[in-house]
């Protein structure tokens, strides 16, 4: 990506081993996540440009010297942050704030919408499938690099749990799985906010119990004619704009949870007087989803949750620019990229 709009696909050196503790995976899928599309609408000219893409499934094809448990051959998961898995952020699950530790697809470090990608910390980083997956299998695997960890992340923060009633702003992608994470965590009612007849659809066949097309004040009120007039338990906050962030707070019940996930394009937080008068706690950030694969793989492998059908389109590596433009006029959900 060399701007806003302008995303161009070049030939570029393979990548190599640095560093001994990296690996080199070629990639099988990867796609354009729903936060590419803020540099896609905001980003400044470039020279250089930046190799775009944090969300990757692939065969790793080389190892550096110093990398023990990851082996050539191994079918992988890339979770968007690389980390060490050994400092005391990594212990504490929270890889997203590794101490050694950043994230694919940024200025310093290439990202995936590519055939090869090189990946540090490669022992921490990677997560080996050890068992055989079929092709059909593919879309959901790839969505545990991210969209499927992140839903889980807006919920686990949200405090959703058996019986309560949840919320969840924003019908991209990530709320989806956000629909996905509430029902399988036991969510009694879960309200999906979002205006698209596609995405509600399939919010509705993975769990959503009630639509909400309004937005603002008209939202709010909906919401709460839903909830006996209360609001609900969990907010899972998936957009990032200002107005979804009111939206959130406000259709929080008192004492209930905010999760939020959507990459924040504000540099304050909006709500702070009914939060505080409300006692609803907001949190969340990038998700750790390295240490939420193990807990969610079994489901996907069993197939009790398919998120990979967030994917309505698919591209060879020639076909992410429009990839980009279809996702950013919401012509399409989600974009998988087959290289
Ligand atoms: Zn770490």
């Amino acid at each position: 990506m060399y701007g806003a709009g302008d995303v161009r696909i070049e030939n570029v050196p393979d990548p190599q081993i640095i560093e001994p503790t990296d690996a080199l995976i070629r990639v099988t899928r990867a796609c354009v996540c729903g936060s590419d599309l803020w540099p896609y609408q905001k980003m400044e000219r470039s020279v250089s440009g930046r190799v775009m893409g944090h969300e990757a499934i692939g065969v790793v094809e080389d190892v550096g010297a110093d990398v023990r448990t990851i082996k050539r051959g191994d079918f992988v998961i890339m979770p968007f942050a690389f980390s060490d898995g050994t400092c005391v952020f990594c212990h504490d699950g929270l890889q997203t704030s590794c101490v050694h530790g950043g994230f694919f697809g940024t200025p310093e470090v290439a990202g995936a919408q590519a055939e090869a990608v090189r990946i540090p910390l490669a022992d921490g980083t990677l997560f080996p499938l050890r068992v055989r997956a079929d092709d059909a299998l593919m879309p959901s695997l790839l969505t545990l690099s991210d969209v499927m960890g992140t839903g889980h992340h807006a919920a686990v923060i949200a405090r959703v749990a058996p019986g309560k009633s949840v919320a969840v702003v924003g019908d991209g992608a990530v709320g989806l799985c956000g629909v996905i994470a509430a029902k399988r965590l036991g969510a009694e009612q879960i309200i999906i906010l979002g205006r698209h007849a596609d995405r509600i659809a399939l919010a509705m066949d993975f769990g959503a119990t009630n639509v909400v097309s309004e937005r603002g004040d008209a939202a709010v009120e909906r919401v709460r004619e839903l909830t006996g007039g209360y609001g609900v338990h969990s907010v899972l906050e998936c957009v990032g704009l200002e107005q979804a962030m009111n939206t959130a707070i406000s259709i929080a019940r008192p004492g209930g949870a905010v999760g939020r996930v959507g990459v924040p394009q504000e540099q304050t937080i909006p709500g702070s007087e009914p939060a505080f008068y409300n006692n609803v706690t907001v949190g969340g950030g990038p998700a750790p989803v390295r240490a939420y694969i193990e807990e969610l793989l079994p489901d996907v492998l069993e197939r009790n949750i398919e998120p990979g059908r967030v994917f309505d389109r698919t591209v060879r590596l020639e076909g992410v620019p429009d990839g980009y433009r279809a996702m950013n006029d919401r012509e399409a959900i989600k974009v998988m990229v087959k290289p």
